[in-house]
């Protein structure tokens, strides 16, 4: 074991108010940060500007704040930190690792191979410089044949081959922005981040974000992915879809117990009606990550709203 203190944290993107999914990760990732007396950090992930939703990050602090579910430091802005991005991406193309790729989302669909799991896999139409006349849009990672293996905290032992399940991914994408991939991996590196707890819907990303590190030269973050919270069969509850409104003003406790319970622990009875900085300290105690369920297709939630 690593004596080494666990920096933890959550990244809501402030699409929307806290629906339980991300109650879930910000519950999972709080108590697996501080139980062995480890850093929970906070940011916020509006990197985005057209999908961010107007006062969501607001409402998204002020739950947690009602939750106690009380972060370190300052709140990292992903908005602010372009210039951060344009660093890293400056670093990996000195490295030889980054082309300009001159396709339409069209274009890379007609020629893809077969679509993958993630979306179609690049054909690597611009690898080798972009064909005269083309403009280029976006900018991209060469990605190799080798396998990307990790142990997930819940999943267990995974591999991806980059080259088969995604080609060479966005790392800046048409319209400027710079791609989410890029994102965590730069503001993980620059915040200290060890372990990654998130839901299982960013399984996939993993290797992509694994990729980038090695490429970066950083230390790997240790993942725990956890199960989804689904509104019905095959739908994860999100707040793009018919959000769940839930009351963090009146049902703190009550949303806590019930991320805990989620998450396989065995709230005990004695704790019923309990505050959440009693449940929260119970948690940081007891949470055992064995006992996280682990469901691939996500979670049925049957009992909200609240
Ligand atoms: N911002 C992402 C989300 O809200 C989470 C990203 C991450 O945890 O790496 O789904």
């Amino acid at each position: 074991m690593s004596t080494e203190q666990v920096v933890g944290r959550f990244a809501p993107s402030p699409t929307g108010p806290l629906h339980f999914g991300s109650l879930i990760a910000a519950v999972g990732s709080y108590c697996l940060a501080r139980r062995n007396g480890g850093k929970w950090l906070l940011r916020m992930e509006d990197l985005d500007p057209p999908r961010v939703v107007p006062g969501a990050a607001d409402e998204i602090l002020s739950a947690l704040d009602n939750l106690e579910l009380h972060w370190d430091g300052e709140v990292v802005w992903q908005s602010q930190r372009t210039e951060a991005y344009a660093e890293a991406v400056e670093k990996l193309r000195q490295r030889g690792l980054v082309f300009d790729c001159a396709c339409s989302r069209k274009e890379i669909l007609l020629s893809a191979p077969h679509p993958g799991e993630n979306g179609p896999i690049y054909p690597g139409t611009c690898r080798t410089g972009l064909r005269p006349g083309r403009k280029p849009r976006a900018l991209r990672i060469e990605v190799n044949k080798e396998q990307v293996c990790f142990s997930d905290g819940v999943f267990g032992p995974l591999q991806q081959i980059l080259s088969e399940a995604v080609g060479d991914f966005v790392l800046r994408r048409a319209d400027g922005l710079f791609a989410y991939q890029l994102a965590v991996v730069v503001d993980d590196e620059a915040a200290g981040i060890n372990q990654v707890v998130r839901g299982a819907d960013l399984l996939s990303s993993t290797p992509r974000q694994i990729f980038l590190h090695a490429c970066l030269g950083n230390p790997v973050p240790e993942y725990v992915h956890l199960p989804l919270a689904m509104e019905e069969e095959g739908k994860k509850i999100s707040k793009r879809h018919g959000p769940v409104q839930l009351d963090y003003d009146h049902n703190a406790a009550e949303l806590i117990a019930r991320s805990l319970r989620f998450l396989g622990q065995t709230v005990p009875g004695s704790l019923q009606g309990a505050p959440p900085k009693e449940l929260l300290a119970w948690a940081i105690q007891n949470f055992d990550q064995r006992k996280i369920p682990v469901a691939a297709e996500g979670l049925m939630v049957t009992d909200l709203p609240l």
